[in-house]
């Protein structure tokens, strides 16, 4: 991926890199991971004194509809959120929350399938399986 792939994407769709924008697209790909909202509500306000609470949940909210930033369901209610970058899908345990996260390549072969069989081509490339960790299976 460019560095600047997320804001290209921005500015080709015609939209305005406000500071709030950028500020959260910047914290985001720092983390590497995955954000709360909450959390990246604090590292954002580090850099932008002033920015709200409200602001940063518009923002993320954006981010997401656009294809820039992803959001995962992380089991508890809460959503995290990440710059999209490459392809993952995500394990969550039910019972003690922790989450891990596989490659798409180990799904691609099931991909292929759906399309062999359907004519159907998939493009969700970030999903969440919920289960048990071994911790939790073993206990
Ligand atoms: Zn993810
Ligand atoms: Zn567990």
């Amino acid at each position: 991926m460019e560095p600047d792939f997320d804001i290209q994407k921005l500015r080709s769709g015609g939209f305005r890199l406000t500071p709030q924008r950028l500020t959260i697209i910047e914290v985001l790909r720092e983390a590497g991971g995955h954000l709360s909202a909450q959390e990246t509500y604090r590292h954002a306000r580090e850099r932008l004194p002033g920015l709200t609470e409200a602001t940063v949940y518009r923002t993320l909210d954006f981010l997401t509809a656009q294809g820039v930033a992803l959001m995962t369901h992380c089991g508890d209610g809460h959503l995290v959120y990440e710059i999209a970058d490459q392809d993952h899908h995500h394990l969550v345990c039910r019972t003690c929350g922790q989450m891990a996260e596989i490659e798409h390549s180990l799904l691609q072969d099931l991909y292929d399938q759906f399309m062999r069989e359907t004519g159907f081509l998939v493009e969700t490339s970030h999903l969440t399986f919920f289960g048990q960790c071994p911790k939790c299976v073993d206990g």
